[in-house]
């Protein structure tokens, strides 16, 4: 045999035993994802549920909501929108509690006055210990997904509550105060030590206290007297930055009357724009105030990061990046990719396309009503579209009932593609799948989430995950993303 003829039998032989590896491993190369919560498994049944998931949606990674006190990812469906078909078709009105549904060991838990948050849905039922080992034989991944949501009732929390600028407590917590920061140290310990777990996956769906007062986002609430954070732990890191608290203060008070003026639709002399610009050149400190609260959300990320890493490398860590990430640009201008990959295995970024047209019109309306009250919606919307890089969007009056169009999705998918180029960070799309929208406005359809999933795996994706919870989720439309995931050959 000469040299040529055995290269070409070795590539032959290499190639047949990789057509034959790949028909015997699972053929996704992709992570295919969906969150689920505690309820669908008792309701349905393990077995089943991810019998449903592997024929429905090829799916091989499970994002089980171990903890939330919120009705985004845990709980059946939310009361007032219809049931999907599948479940107890019942609301969970009554039993819903929300806190963890996993044990909860109080040695990881000894540096925090938050000790009492076991949810008291499902009694003793932990919801790692019941599917970690079905997933495993059909070598299915479980990342424990756990967002910053809580409840005014769990015991001490008024220790670990963010300070208002009104000086009361919020009901979100803060991330500089150590009851927060140990709390969510030893949640992540907690995990990782105690199960068999492939990945954590944590999300907030805040921002800073500027953005919070003109408010930036969808479901905005602007003002100023209940925004966060002004305790004495974020001052304390005001001033060692070199910010002084007073001044802040001083800022978001002229703020106030802004905002407050603008609701009431006092149009300022110089106009909402100009006057915007004038009161930050005047009180820089509420730039500074606001990036003190992003960077204190990376230090969180990267110190939970640095925690799983040091008990298990091989555990994936990384993150759920809010909606606001497609309508706000100061929001997107706060979600630096670079700076993220240094402590991120995976990034969820939220591209809900369904419910986004919705969003993106509460979104135009609440900074509509301060920083940009001298321009007429439908023009913010476009330069908002031209700013954000979206090509093939509605007009204002009918994306509540349209949503976002599959191109949206590309292009976000496209775009944090290019940004995590080069790095390690594995980009995970979330796809809309029947979250709930006003009874009027757009809903998933089997052909449009379809359309969405094609879109983030076109783009370049290193998978996508299914959202926000089984739960609300009708079985055609999981189909749909199904069908999606077969075409690009990933099942
Ligand atoms: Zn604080």
């Amino acid at each position: 045999m000469n040299r040529r003829s055995f290269v070409q039998n070795a590539v032959a032989g290499a190639l047949a035993s990789a057509a034959t590896t790949s028909q015997a491993a699972p053929p996704a190369s992709k992570m295919i994802g969906l969150q689920v919560g505690a309820v669908s498994f008792v309701d349905e049944g393990v077995n089943k549920a991810l019998d449903i998931f592997q024929q429905s949606a090829s799916v091989n990674t499970l994002f089980v909501a171990t903890f939330t006190y919120g009705r985004g990812i845990a709980g059946r469906q939310v009361p007032g929108q219809p049931l999907p078909d599948h479940g107890t078709q019942k609301y969970d009105t009554d039993t819903f509690k929300g806190g963890s549904y996993t044990k909860v060991r109080p040695q990881y838990y000894k540096d925090t006055v938050i000790q009492q948050f076991r949810a008291p849905d499902f009694g003793d039922y932990d919801v790692l210990e019941a599917v970690i080992p079905e997933a495993r034989k059909r070598g299915m991944k479980t990342i424990c997904w756990f967002e910053d949501v809580w409840n005014a009732s769990v015991p001490n929390i008024e220790q670990a509550q963010e300070k208002r600028f009104d000086g009361t407590n919020a009901t979100t917590l803060c991330f500089n105060n150590p009851n927060y920061r140990n709390w969510l140290l030893g949640a992540a310990e907690d995990y990782a030590r105690s199960y068999e777990i492939d990945g954590i996956m944590w999300g907030s769906e805040r921002q800073g206290a500027f953005a919070n007062a003109i408010g930036a986002s969808h479901g905005g609430n602007a003002g100023v007297a209940r925004t966060t954070c002004f305790c004495q732990f974020c001052e304390a890191k005001a001033k060692a930055r070199g910010v002084d608290p007073a001044r802040a203060r001083a800022g978001f008070q002229a703020l106030g009357t802004f905002v407050q003026n603008g609701r009431q639709g006092k149009r300022p002399v110089d106009g909402y724009y100009v006057t915007m610009w004038r009161l930050l050149l005047r009180h820089p400190e509420l730039l500074a105030w606001e990036m003190l609260w992003t960077d204190s959300l990376r230090e969180t990320y990267a110190a939970i990061y640095a925690k799983v890493k040091s008990i298990k490398p091989s555990i994936g860590v990384g993150w759920h990046i809010w909606h606001n990430n497609s309508y706000s640009p100061i929001y997107r201008a706060e979600q630096d990719l670079s700076e993220l990959t240094k402590y991120s295995d995976f990034l969820k970024m939220v591209m809900y396309h369904n419910c986004g047209g919705e969003r993106m019109a509460s979104y135009i309306r609440s900074v509509g009503g301060n920083i940009y009250g001298d321009v007429p919606q439908q023009e913010l919307l476009d330069f908002h579209y031209r700013v954000l890089d979206y090509k093939e969007e509605k007009p204002l009056a009918d994306i509540p009932k349209a949503g976002l169009s599959a191109d949206y999705v590309y292009r976000e998918a496209k775009r944090a593609k290019e940004a995590l180029s080069g790095t390690k960070t594995l980009l995970w799309p979330g796809i809309d799948i029947d979250i709930p929208t006003g009874q009027t406005q757009s809903k998933s359809s089997p052909e449009s989430t379809r359309a969405a999933v094609a879109a983030a795996l076109r783009a370049g994706s290193d998978g996508v995950l299914l959202s926000r919870k089984y739960s609300e989720m009708k079985l055609a439309n999981l189909r749909g993303a199904g069908a999606a995931i077969k075409e690009a050959g990933l099942a």
